[in-house]
């Protein structure tokens, strides 16, 4: 029987761990906080998107960060298999827009319950409040593992499903990156993605709070147009999130280590031509004919927004109606069309969905994550150099992952 120590209960250790066990393995599964899969319960606010729909090309796609890695992977277990998995421990599922799978509880408690049951059941060696410290490695060959309690537990093999350094409260702390160091691996640059965006400019703090739907934002990064979305974002005291804005902000943190200017452009009336925005302009002017433009504008725009677009568009909002220039009309339409806000920074990691960067993949073998250069030690999860896009991409990813070095683990 091979003993197997997997570090790290999380999405990719709990996989690996059931996987190893229904195996024959004996596993003992380190977990440093007191709780397995703190980081799964807080997954898609709380309803866990487990997976997604997508064929395999659409998932490599929406894995910007070495999404080629996982094709072996995804072609021993994908998001069919993992369905099945959670169907089979007593987790239903259901499929919402954009192909998103999520449990049809909507309780991402309930997935990492089920999952502790099926620990249980296979009779795994859950050991809590146990952080590793130490990998022991002889002659490049590993041997086992040092706790924070300076016990030393041998093993067969170690797979490090460690996480990345994004919510550490949750436990993924970045001390896995530190384990893979020790062992010689090369950590490639960490960076937030899927992260909020930090603005120097006063008037976007000043719309804290407010949402906008069915807006069109540009990315400019020095002066180039990089990306072109649709959909919704917030204003916040600090800057700039919702779903566009994290769907975009992997290319933004780039840039912005590499000291690159980055603005972003809103179209608040994506669907409209500026002649359409003008018409609607002219027509509400009729409408309030005889109120001050400031108040003419309650049903183009959200309230907190009728200073602030008059301000960048040069108009006293305080002007008749009647007064209202052509010249003004058509400064109006530009600022509807593109309103400019300037990124100084990203959140911090800490504040980020994934850790971009991680261990090097060309240090690994994708067909079974092990380490190329110590023998006995399987990478799998947010530790690797891998990360995908919001829509299920992340957990499959680590999903995938932990199922491959398990199946290798016990069937070297
Ligand atoms: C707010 C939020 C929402 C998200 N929503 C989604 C979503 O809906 N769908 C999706 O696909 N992805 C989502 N993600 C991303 C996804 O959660 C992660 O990509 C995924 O959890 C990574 O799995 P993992 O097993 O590699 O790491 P983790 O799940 O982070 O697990 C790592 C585990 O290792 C433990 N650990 C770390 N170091 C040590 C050590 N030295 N010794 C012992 N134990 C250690 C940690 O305590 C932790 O339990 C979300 C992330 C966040 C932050």
């Amino acid at each position: 029987m091979k003993n197997i120590i997997i570090v790290g209960a999380g999405a990719a250790g709990l996989i690996a761990a059931i996987t190893a066990a229904q195996n024959g393995a004996k596993v003992t599964l380190l977990e440093q906080k007191d709780r397995i899969g703190r980081k799964l319960m807080i997954t898609g606010k709380g309803r866990c998107n487990i997976t997604n729909t997508a064929d395999k090309n659409t998932f490599i796609k929406n894995i910007p960060g070495n999404g080629k890695f996982l094709y072996s992977a995804f072609d021993s277990f994908f998001n069919e298999e993992t369905v099945e998995l959670f169907n089979n421990i007593g987790v239903p599922t259901k499929v919402e827009r954009g192909g998103r799978v999520f449990p049809q509880s909507d309780s991402a408690v309930d997935v990492v319950d089920r999952l502790k049951e099926k620990l249980y059941e296979l009779d795994v060696n859950l050991r809590l409040n146990t952080k590793v410290t130490k990998l022991i490695i002889k002659d490049a060959k590993l041997t086992g593992i040092q706790t924070i309690h300076n016990e030393i537990l041998q093993a067969d093999a170690v797979i490090m499903t460690a996480g990345g350094a994004s919510y550490p409260l949750t436990g993924s702390d970045g001390s896995g990156f530190v384990l893979a160091q020790q062992a010689g691996h090369t950590i490639k640059d960490l960076t937030p993605s899927l992260v909020p965006l930090e603005s120097d400019i006063p008037w976007v703090k000043t719309l804290q709070g407010l949402s906008l739907r069915n807006v069109r934002l540009t990315v400019f990064i020095d002066n180039k147009k990089s990306e072109d979305v649709f959909g919704e974002m917030m204003f916040t005291h600090f800057g700039v999130t919702g779903p566009l804005i994290l769907s975009v902000s992997r290319k933004i943190a780039m840039a912005l280590k590499k000291n690159k200017d980055v603005y972003l452009s809103i179209n608040l009336k994506p669907a409209l031509t500026p002649e359409q925005i003008d018409a609607r302009i002219q027509r509400d002017f009729i409408k309030y004919t005889k109120k001050q433009i400031k108040n003419a504008m309650v049903d183009l725009l959200p309230h907190k927004m009728i200073p602030i677009i008059l301000d960048l568009a040069y108009i006293d909002g305080n002007k008749q109606v009647n007064d209202f220039t052509k010249k003004e009309r058509m400064q109006l339409v530009e600022i509807l069309r593109n309103l400019p806000v300037d990124v100084t920074k990203t959140r911090p990691l800490a504040e980020a969905i994934v850790t971009c960067g991680g261990v090097n993949v060309k240090e690994l073998n994708p067909k079974t994550m092990q380490s190329k250069l110590i023998d006995n030690l399987y990478f799998a999860g947010e530790i690797i150099d891998v990360d995908g896009y919001t829509g299920g991409f992340n957990l499959q990813a680590a999903f995938s992952m932990g199922y491959v070095a398990a199946m290798a683990v016990t069937q070297e």
